[in-house]
């Protein structure tokens, strides 16, 4: 669905993108993830012909950026990380406004609107003016102004960025339902952690450049190792210095980098006697950030 070759984007001087390549399949559930900064909006807006780019190629649904880009805006649909909604008009007529432009008649357009309210619930609010709504809402139509068309494709741009976290976990449960319902493609930028991990495929962008691609699941195994932490009995120290076992103090704890829950398991089994209790802690992709940049992840975890 989306093809991309040795891309690269210049603002002045300055490289905001730097020779990435990666492909979307059809009907895949993919993630950028990356700190402010990272490239994902320059990349996004690439894709959607917004931008234009130095070098390389970008595809979607088989047509080339720069050469098809009106084909290219039927495919797709986009919602930008800032609403685009016209506030003094109502949900209903900037969906009407939007579908009159991609020429859809008068039956087609009623008759998606009807489905978007449904999938998307959004009844109880869509004959309001904008300017009255939460953010979450208005998150809602913005989705529900980028699907008017029936593209193949949905790209977001930090959608859930900026909303308190209850509106961030319904309208994150929304778009899984959506995909579900759908199975459109799905290109979604974020800097929260664990939105990333619950895609199918996952880029990490880092200053522009793709620092690692895969399953989050895969990440984590690749990048970052789980850690047991012990608590100690006396003696224990020295027991795990006789098995050659490596650990770092920290605080009451003990802690032993493992590759996985089981290996952890065989430890505590070990050292029973040894230890007044343990926990075991999986990588999370902050340790995999961490231990691919050397920076701890800025993004937003708690926001
Ligand atoms: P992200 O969406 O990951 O936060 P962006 O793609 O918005 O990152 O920006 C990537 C880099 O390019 C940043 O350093 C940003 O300051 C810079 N940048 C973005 N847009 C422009 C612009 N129009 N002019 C100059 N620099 C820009
Ligand atoms: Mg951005």
């Amino acid at each position: 669905m989306i093809h991309v070759q040795q891309f690269t984007k210049r603002y002045g001087t300055f490289e905001a993108v730097k020779n990435i390549s990666f492909s979307v399949k059809e009907g895949a559930f993919f993630a950028l993830l990356g700190p402010n900064g990272a490239g994902k909006s320059t990349t996004i807006e690439t894709l959607a012909t917004l931008k234009s780019k130095q070098a390389g190629s970008l595809h979607i649904n088989g047509y080339e950026i720069g050469q098809d880009d009106e084909a290219i805006r039927q495919s797709i649909g986009l919602v930008f990380q800032y609403s685009v909604l016209d506030k003094e008009l109502t949900g209903r007529e900037n969906l009407h406004l939007r579908g009159r432009f991609y020429g859809l008649d008068k039956d087609t357009l009623t008759a998606k609107i009807q489905e978007l309210e449904t999938i998307l619930g959004l009844t109880p609010f869509v004959d309001q003016r904008v300017k009255t709504l939460s953010g979450g809402q208005r998150r809602k139509l913005d989705i529900a102004r980028a699907l008017i068309h029936s593209p193949k494709l949905l790209m977001l741009d930090e959608p859930t960025t900026g909303l308190d976290p209850k509106s961030r976990q319904d309208l994150w449960h929304l778009i899984l339902t959506l995909k579900e319902a759908t199975n459109m493609t799905l290109l979604l930028t974020t800097h929260y952690m664990e939105e990333a991990a619950s895609a199918d495929h996952v880029i990490i962008l880092h200053q522009g450049k793709i620092v690692a691609e895969d399953t989050a699941d895969q990440l984590r195994l690749t990048y970052a190792k789980d850690t047991l932490k012990l608590y100690p009995k006396d003696g224990c120290e020295a027991a795990l210095n006789e098995a050659g076992v490596v650990f770092v103090k920290q605080n009451d704890t003990l802690n032993v980098a493992v590759k996985d829950a089981f290996e952890g398991h065989a430890l505590v089994s070990q050292f029973k006697a040894h230890l007044v209790s343990f926990e075991m802690h999986k990588a999370s992709l902050d340790d995999v950030f961490l231990n691919l940049t050397g920076e701890v992840f800025q993004g937003g975890h708690h926001g």
